[in-house]
């Protein structure tokens, strides 16, 4: 799960992370009050959406030559002016795709007066099972340009969870910065307030890009992008208030109401599975066939009927299937009452795209023969493979390459 730039600091600055003092705002009005309680006389508008690289987004509905998502104002007129120009307009950045994202809400900050800025991120590395501390020297707008092109100038260390966050870490990224004297002990204090901030909310990524050395010599945080571990979600519910779900994928919010793991992907193939790993593998082999899923679905082992309708309806509101293919295994659930399930949900969605079922396990029998004298026009398949084959030949069938 991930929230907005101001609530990250909101809840990084009870870690002591040192940020600018600012106010989100959902309309111009409370723009406008949010830059009267702020000293002046800079003052930085910043679009609120769930994706990096505002800076050098641009407006779709605003010309070319139109200011980005983040904006200097020099009064509280100028924040007005910016505010009315960017809420309820489409912010195409690098990572938003094409289609963009509508700013509903703006982040009103103090201004303050760059020296340099630097790029510093805590994260999961799964290579090595720990927290991985990775620092760059240029920090900015384009991470992404200088891990492709100059990756000796990122830094990464990482954390012994035997140990926990070491004074070594602050040094070691202090030195990776180039900071000496007040700054090298600023980073010092600011390191591990950063890391009880990853391991107290069960973070998965915190980046902060930019990390600014201001004018006067300060450490501060201008931009903080948290994510967290959807795993832990259950022992955060302040956490889960922050969920924003005109962010989210309107069908990964559907799924989640029934606790079934989907994920929207490119392809043609919908695909309901129980258990991850089959549905990984269901997945390589629509693939090994030529074909792409449209999703990952799990609908976990203990499907009921009212999952596998979900499911259903989910997989059929993606305009993009043109196909659907079953892959149960009838373990703890036995194939009877699987295949009772997927006959009620093909009727009572009115399936129209072509249906390939493969059930195994439990009561196999009893479930093909229920598909068999359903009436319905489910094409029945033996193994994985043949399942893949059948509906790939299906989808092509109907979409010719
Ligand atoms: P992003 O483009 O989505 O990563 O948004 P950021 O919050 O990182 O802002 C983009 C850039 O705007 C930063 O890299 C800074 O150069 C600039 N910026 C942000 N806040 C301030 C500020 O208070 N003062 C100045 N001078 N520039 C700022
Ligand atoms: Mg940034």
């Amino acid at each position: 799960m991930n929230i907005h730039e101001y609530q990250a600091k909101e809840l990084l600055a009870k870690f002591g992370v040192p940020v600018p003092a600012g106010y989100a705002a959902m309309s111009v009005d409370e723009a406008v009050d949010a830059a009267k309680k702020l000293p002046g006389p800079l003052w930085v508008v910043k679009a609120q959406i769930h994706a990096g690289g505002r800076g050098k987004g641009k407006f779709s509905e605003l010309g070319p030559d139109a200011k980005g998502g983040v904006r200097l104002a020099k009064s509280v007129e100028e924040v007005r002016a910016n505010a009315e120009e960017m809420l309820g307009k489409t912010l195409v950045t690098i990572q938003t795709g094409a289609q963009g994202k509508q700013v509903q809400r703006l982040y009103i900050t103090d201004g303050v007066d760059i020296a340099k800025e630097f790029y510093l991120a805590l994260l999961v590395d799964r290579e090595t099972g720990r927290i991985a501390i990775v620092a760059s020297t240029e920090g900015g707008m384009d991470i992404e340009k200088v891990a492709h092109d100059t990756p000796e100038k990122i830094e990464t260390l990482t954390v012994d969870p035997a140990t926990g966050l070491m004074p070594h870490h602050g040094r070691a990224v202090a030195a990776a910065l180039g900071l000496s004297g007040d700054l090298a002990k600023q980073a010092g204090k600011l390191l591990p307030q950063l890391y009880n901030a990853f391991i107290g909310t069960d973070a998965s990524q915190i980046e902060i890009n930019p990390l600014a050395v201001t004018e006067d010599g300060k450490l501060l945080v201008l931009d903080a992008k948290v994510g967290f571990d959807n795993n832990a979600e259950f022992r955060h519910p302040d956490i889960q208030e922050l969920r924003d779900l005109t962010e989210e994928d309107p069908m990964e919010i559907e799924a989640s109401k029934y606790d079934l793991a989907y994920i929207k992907l490119d392809g043609n193939i919908g695909c309901m599975v129980n258990g991850a790993g089959l549905a990984m593998a269901t997945m390589d082999i629509i693939k090994l066939n030529g074909a792409f899923p449209a999703n990952f679905l799990d609908v976990g082992g203990g499907a009921s009927k009212e999952k596998v309708t979900a499911a259903f309806k989910i997989i059929l509101s993606d305009p993009a299937v043109k196909g659907i293919l079953v892959n149960i295994f009838g373990g703890i659930m036995r194939c009877d009452i699987i295949a009772e399930g997927i006959v009620e949900a093909a009727r009572e969605v009115d399936l129209k795209v072509p249906l390939v079922v493969r059930l195994e396990g439990t009561n196999v029998q009893q479930g093909k023969d229920i598909l068999a004298m359903s009436g319905l026009p489910i094409i029945a398949a033996n193994d994985l493979g043949d399942a893949a084959r059948k509906i790939v030949a299906e989808v092509n069938q109907a979409v010719p390459a």
